[in-house]
């Protein structure tokens, strides 16, 4: 069984947040209405170009070990989302030739209803329990391709797959995952 040993396993660090969840004011509410009114006001100046970065999540075993590291970690590159998610005029833009049918009042509408009843305290309006409420085609470039230094050091390592584990927090109070086995 040494292959599910802790102790010969490839280690990726990453933070862990411990906020607390709190139910979602109006006040948040109205302030990511007006942020996106904004935004979509500004759709109508002439040089809104739509995102090309990709949206899709890495593959394979990365995708699994980026998954795990994330739910241990719980979401700290989220906690400078605020109101605002990070939604701008490019991510905007491509939700909106994705669904060009849509119109700017049903754009808005569906992102306001995707803010979870409870979201992480003093974190995004869309950091809800089970992490991003957004699908990754709504979220800002930003989102989809930000890995904090610990991931981005384990995915730019190219590494063959082998038997890993994720470690969260502090020496103090360590978190760490089963064995993610290729
Ligand atoms: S990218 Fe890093 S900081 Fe962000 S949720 Fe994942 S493990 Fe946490
Ligand atoms: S929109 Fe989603 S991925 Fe982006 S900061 Fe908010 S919770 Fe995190």
């Amino acid at each position: 069984m040494g292959h599910s040993d802790p102790h010969d396993s490839l280690p990726v660090m990453v933070p862990r947040s411990e906020k607390r969840l709190a139910p979602i004011s109006p006040e948040r509410i109205r302030h990511l209405r007006q942020h996106l009114i904004d935004v979509i006001l500004d759709l109508r100046g002439p040089e809104a170009e739509p995102s090309t970065a990709a949206t899709s999540e890495p593959d394979g075993f990365v995708k699994l070990v980026t998954r795990a590291a994330c739910a241990l970690c719980k979401g700290v590159c989220c906690s400078h989302g605020g109101d605002h998610g990070y939604i701008d005029i490019e991510a905007l833009t491509r939700f909106r030739l994705l669904h060009s049918w849509l119109s700017a009042e049903k754009v808005v509408m569906m992102y306001l209803g995707r803010i979870p009843h409870t979201a992480y305290r003093d974190s995004c309006i869309f950091h809800g329990k089970k992490g991003c409420t957004l699908d990754r085609s709504m979220r800002s470039d930003v989102c989809n391709s930000y890995f904090c230094d610990g991931l981005s050091a384990y995915i730019d390592s190219g590494a063959t797959p082998e038997p890993t584990i994720v470690l969260a927090g502090d020496t103090e109070k360590m978190h760490v995952s089963p064995v993610l086995t290729p």
